[in-house]
């Protein structure tokens, strides 16, 4: 089947005929340029940037975001001028494009070219988040066709997706892509791993799915006797690579796992999550320990819901996740769901963009509007290589500072900072601010004085005690873990030299 402009536009919700027009203009234009050009798979290689339109219009995004979609690879494989794309679909088009356009292949080979045009990305997607967004849509659709690329190539390819773009997703919220990519790059990186997951997780998903569904029954019932409406409920399938990771710290046993799937309830509004809790609570015990509220205290990436596992009575245990709609859509979509176009008008019921309690305030920092839906690590990431581009260091620092595992303190004001797992005080002092960092005078974790060289943990609330004459010594930077943090100490150190002499 041919793929139609009006397949994209039916996608796009309240859209207007002037910007649907656009879209069938964008799509001409694109079939054009690429009609002589085919993949690796012998298909045209227009369907590549159609698939990846759809993608980008089924995250909600705007007209234009969905434009840049279909040509995003028209000035990197085809030379198309950045002129021309201006004059016919403007400024806003032509940044987006440029943004996820590589770095020339004539002037830049190898990891110079793959890391730089990292590089080049961050520095677009510091201006505007929907950059990254086009980019996820891309390589989403590059890796559901992946078998089709030479052999060499393959590993390269899913290495960087399992390495750079699934984190990314991550910590953009959005995990309905994480889980798809990391999926997809899954058997590339690891067959074996793969295929032995795949062979303990399927069979006792099928077992697992006949004690939900009995679960689903009599929930729905009681759900319906206790008046609670709107109610929609699904079976969340947890992705095969997930389950790896879980297997990795359950000695491969698979009958440690309950939430291999899950029963989803989801409902109107925070207090209904509530409700329900308690109406399974009341039906099924729960297992003790087990009862996750991360509606209360949402994940540092901004997930919401409740999780509880129970006893079904049956012999089994099930895992159930309660959450309200909104919370779903961020859940699944994550930023996207807060740039997106059908949703600009509407405010998200008890829905807090954990990435941009940014400090602001406390540093007196004004930031554009356009610029707030940016997370700070994407800014951070961006600040980084404008001073320093060294290449391999600037991958080396996206893994270890930005993509690593990752803990979530707090002020004592209750805001949450989130840092690489094995962050020190130091660390979290320069992630709040520069001259916070070079004026620590003690610290206190958990209201108790502690030294400066602990580790920090989950959780723990972190306050940082300043004196105007206190300052970094050599001995930080053993300390700090962050290279962030590490250069700002080796910053104050090589001025403090400088102004002595
Ligand atoms: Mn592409």
């Amino acid at each position: 089947m041919t793929p139609s402009p009006e397949d994209l536009i039916k996608r796009i919700e309240g859209i207007s005929k002037k910007d649907s027009d656009l879209i069938k203009e964008a799509y001409d234009f694109a079939w054009g340029v690429h009609k002589n050009t085919t993949r690796y798979s012998g298909e045209p290689y227009f369907n590549h940037v159609f698939e990846t339109a759809k993608t980008i219009a089924d995250f909600g995004m705007s007209p234009k975001t969905v434009i840049a979609g279909l040509l995003h690879d028209v000035i990197e494989d085809e030379g198309v001028l950045g002129e021309d794309i201006k004059n016919r679909f403007g400024e806003e088009v032509l940044f987006l494009v440029n943004g996820v356009t590589k770095l020339g292949k004539i002037r830049f080979r190898g990891a110079e070219r793959h890391v730089g045009s990292l590089q080049k990305l961050f520095l677009a997607t510091s201006q505007d988040i929907r950059v990254l967004i086009i980019k996820l849509a891309d390589r989403l659709h590059n890796m559901k066709t992946l078998e089709h690329v030479p052999e060499e190539k393959r590993k390269r390819i899913a290495m960087e997706t399992m390495e750079v773009y699934a984190p990314i997703a991550h910590r953009l919220g959005m995990g309905r892509i994480k889980g798809e990519l990391q999926d997809l790059a899954f058997p590339y990186i690891n067959p074996v791993d793969y295929e032995k997951v795949k062979k303990l997780a399927e069979p006792k998903r099928m077992e697992k799915n006949k004690s939900l569904s009995k679960i689903h029954k009599a929930l729905s019932i009681e759900l319906k006797n206790e008046k609670i409406h709107n109610v929609l409920t699904d079976y969340r399938l947890k992705h095969l690579y997930s389950i790896y990771e879980k297997l990795q710290r359950k000695d491969f046993d698979i009958d440690q796992i309950y939430d291999i799937s899950a029963l989803r309830v989801i409902v109107p509004t925070v207090s209904d999550c509530y409700r329900v809790l308690g109406i399974i609570h009341s039906l099924w015990r729960p297992l003790p320990g087990r009862i996750k509220d991360y509606i209360a205290v949402p994940k540092p990436n901004g997930y919401q819901s409740i999780h509880t596992t129970i006893f079904t009575g049956d012999g089994e245990i099930a895992e159930i996740q309660i959450r309200t709609h909104d919370m779903h859509d961020v859940a699944e979509f994550g930023i996207a769901s807060h740039v997106s176009y059908k949703d600009k008008n509407a405010k998200r019921q008890g829905i807090k963009l954990p990435w941009n309690l940014n400090f602001n305030k406390y540093i007196g920092r004004k930031v554009e509007d356009k610029k707030l839906d940016v997370p700070d690590w994407v800014r951070e990431i961006a600040s980084i290589q404008e001073e320093n581009p060294e290449i391999e260091e600037f991958y080396s620092n996206l893994k270890t500072d930005f993509f690593k595992d990752r803990i979530f303190v707090f002020t004592p004001g209750g805001d949450v900072v989130d840092l690489p797992v094995d962050s020190s005080p130091i660390d979290f002092a320069y992630r709040i601010h520069t001259d916070i960092g070079n004026h620590i005078f003690g610290v206190k974790v958990n209201s108790k004085l502690v030294s400066l060289d602990i580790r920090l943990q989950n959780g723990d609330i972190v306050e940082i005690l300043t004196k105007e004459k206190n300052h970094p010594s050599r001995k930080w930077l053993e300390y700090a873990r962050t290279v962030f943090a590490k250069r700002q100490i080796r910053n104050y150190l090589q001025k403090d030299k400088n102004n002595s002499k």
